[in-house]
């Protein structure tokens, strides 16, 4: 029996799931993460929602983190979700769990968990894209995650799609996450149905036959079809998946996604990529930090 426990740390809610090789999540919890509290005080209400899935096992841990996370030494950099900087996030938890802890982003571990839990032979290359705050990305090739030099490998949001486009969190311009996030579309929901309409809303709007909602979530589905497609051109993937919160968006931005990375794409490296939303939803995460604790003894 090979089991893990997986935590996945996001803005707003943590979840916890014990994880089987050959079942999935076997038995879960959702807490909110509340980072307004404190780092300390999430890792100690993280302590005691994990001892219940735990029930006095010693297993070993896999944390997927929003934001930039240095796994070398376990410190969540920067998670401007949360508002924590140079946090020691793994060592935090390490004092609250019995079994050894590994921390790794979020979308890498996405990625990690899409490929991991996939039936044989599991897609390799794999992309991933979380579409979200922003937009996160994460590669796995070779049966592995694709981490970089520094960590940062996979960034796909921050690449440019319009050089004299809108301002990213990041200081530059016209980022692709300006313009295919969650944080993109609650925006263009708002400019086009009014005041605290959100990207739901827009696609509602479209399968209702909004011509203008069916634009801009066309309008994401093709700035994140010339991403996807140069990612294929580069990495000659197998599949290249989605997910996030704008997954009800289904075809209204697929379609295009898939007619520009075609466009975009070198026609030998995209005949054969299948590109779809993921296979396990929002649990891709969750399923990937799972993932990570199960295969801590062959990775190190
Ligand atoms: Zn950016």
């Amino acid at each position: 029996m090979s089991e893990a426990l997986g935590i996945d740390v996001g803005g707003t809610k943590v979840a916890l799931g014990r994880v089987r090789d050959g079942a999935g999540v076997v038995a879960r919890r959702v807490i909110p993460t509340r980072a307004e509290e404190g780092a300390q005080r999430v890792v100690e209400r993280i302590g005691e929602a994990a001892a219940e899935l735990l029930a006095g096992d010693r297993l070993p841990v896999g944390v997927a983190m929003t934001g930039a996370v240095d796994a070398g030494s376990g410190r969540v950099t920067f998670a401007p979700n949360l508002g924590w900087s140079d946090v020691p996030l793994a060592a935090m938890l390490q004092a609250v769990l019995p079994g050894p802890v590994r921390i790794e982003n979020d979308a890498t571990l996405a990625a990690w968990g899409e490929y991991y839990w996939s039936e044989a032979p599991r897609p390799d290359p794999l992309v991933m894209l979380t579409l979200g705050t922003g937009v996160g990305g994460g590669i796995v090739t070779g049966g592995r995650p694709l981490v970089g030099a520094k960590g940062h490998a996979a960034e796909v949001g921050h690449v440019i799609v319009e050089p004299e486009g809108r301002l990213c969190g990041c200081g530059r311009r016209g980022c692709l996450e300006t313009l295919a996030s969650g944080t993109a579309l609650d925006r263009a929901a708002q400019s086009l149905l009014g005041p605290g309409a959100r990207a739901r809303e827009l696609v509602a709007a479209a399968e209702a036959g909004h011509v203008d909602a069916r634009e801009e979530l066309a309008r994401a589905g093709w700035a994140l079809g010339r991403v996807v497609g140069d990612l294929i051109t580069i990495l000659d993937p197998a599949r290249v998946v989605l997910t996030g919160g704008v997954t009800p968006a289904g075809e209204w931005i697929m379609a295009p996604l898939r007619e520009e990375a075609q466009r975009r794409a070198l026609p030998v490296a995209f005949v054969g990529t299948v590109i779809d939303w993921s296979h396990f939803g929002l649990d891709a995460g969750l399923l990937g930090a799972g993932a990570w604790g199960l295969v801590a003894g062959d990775t190190g």
